[in-house]
């Protein structure tokens, strides 16, 4: 293989800079387990990536698995073994109902509750969407 076509080589494989920093990289649970538990070591990182409470986020999971899971400092101990599959899962499934906008998909969104109701209010695009979702 000649220079130039080394050159060519490196260009074709170099990643597309301005496509990676506009995709919302999902934060992905980082844990272990302790005999009957699972312990997720990086909960309260995960949540700011998401730019939400731990403590909301816990208490999703918690339904969605049917398991109840405690709190201590940045870590979360659950009360049954769970596989990092189903819980970096159940962040998707989080994301889709209370980060991303429903009307133009951007994650620039607060989060905020009245009577009762979830509302998702659109820092990009001015959007306010219910959350349907009820925990
Ligand atoms: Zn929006």
């Amino acid at each position: 293989m000649d220079y130039e076509a080394m050159l060519d080589k490196a260009k074709e494989e170099l990643p597309d800079e301005t496509e990676e920093t506009s995709r919302f990289e999902v934060p992905k649970f980082r844990g272990h387990l302790e005999g009957q538990k699972t312990i997720i070591n990086n909960w309260a990182q995960v949540a700011s990536a998401l730019n939400r409470p731990p403590e909301h986020l816990l208490k999703y999971v918690q339904k969605e698995l049917a398991t109840p899971g405690e709190m201590i400092k940045d870590s979360v101990v659950f009360g049954s073994k769970l596989s990092a599959s189903k819980l970096n899962e159940k962040v998707v499934k989080y994301m889709d109902e209370f980060v991303f906008c429903k009307t133009c998909g951007k994650p620039d969104t607060k989060l905020s509750k009245e009577t009762g109701v979830y509302f998702l209010q659109c820092q990009a695009c001015g959007a306010k969407n219910a959350v349907k979702s009820r925990i």
